[in-house]
């Protein structure tokens, strides 16, 4: 059983810094990052000494026939070539990483049957293959129990769950690893939305349940 941490580990938060993490990875220390003081703090000393390290490196030289090129691709580009931009989301309850996902609110996303418990809705994929996407839990409702083939990062944007090891709020991070098995529950009070990532489909691991593994791997390839 995995201890209950609620934060991201000081080694996401300096890769984040950097901007060597996926897109998948990013989009939840962000949304954490929007509810949580201390990880904000923690990334501002870090991006210090980033900038500190930057400073003190010399710049390397480009020849003229790389910055012409840069000039010339520069020159050469047309409207046709940026990326469509579309209208974001003016809800202050969603995170602001994930307005460019959600054009209103939670309640007009197009959520999907998981189970009787759990709706869910595909955000995007990483270009790693990473799955994002959006789980609803109704009140008092359970995740079954499951595994996955890759880690599976969560943070709660609504709500809150429980697991084997904790109770989980707000804004709280978690990361779980192949060897976790956990059964999510959200609280009786009111429905659970969390931000997941996957990095492999979910294996259920109940007896009736892991006749759905086959269906959950085809629908995630
Ligand atoms: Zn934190």
């Amino acid at each position: 059983m995995s201890k209950s941490i609620t934060h991201p580990f000081e080694e996401l938060l300096a890769a984040y810094s950097a901007g060597s993490l996926p897109l998948s990875q990013a989009l939840c220390i962000s949304a954490h990052l929007e509810h949580c003081e201390s990880c904000a703090q923690k990334l501002a000393r870090l991006n210090r000494v980033g900038s500190e390290l930057m400073q003190q490196l010399k710049p390397a030289s480009a020849s003229d026939e790389l910055k012409n090129r840069l000039l010339d691709s520069l020159d050469s580009l047309t409207a046709d070539d940026l990326p469509e931009q579309r209208p974001l989301s003016t809800d202050s309850s969603i995170p602001r990483c994930l307005h460019q996902f959600i054009d209103r609110g939670y309640d007009d996303l197009p959520w999907k049957r998981v189970s009787s418990d759990i709706q869910s809705v595909e955000l995007c994929r990483d270009s790693n293959g990473a799955k994002v996407e959006l789980l609803k839990i109704k009140p008092g409702g359970s995740a079954t129990t499951h595994t996955h083939l890759g880690d599976e990062y969560t943070v709660i944007l609504e709500g809150s769950f429980s697991d084997e090891a904790g109770v989980y709020r707000e804004g709280d991070f978690m990361v779980r690893g192949t060897e976790d098995q956990h059964t999510p529950v959200a609280t009786q009070d009111r429905e659970c939305i969390c931000l997941a990532v996957t990095e492999g489909p979910v294996q259920f691991t109940g007896l009736f349940s892991r006749m759905l593994n086959p269906l959950i791997r085809r629908n995630y390839a």
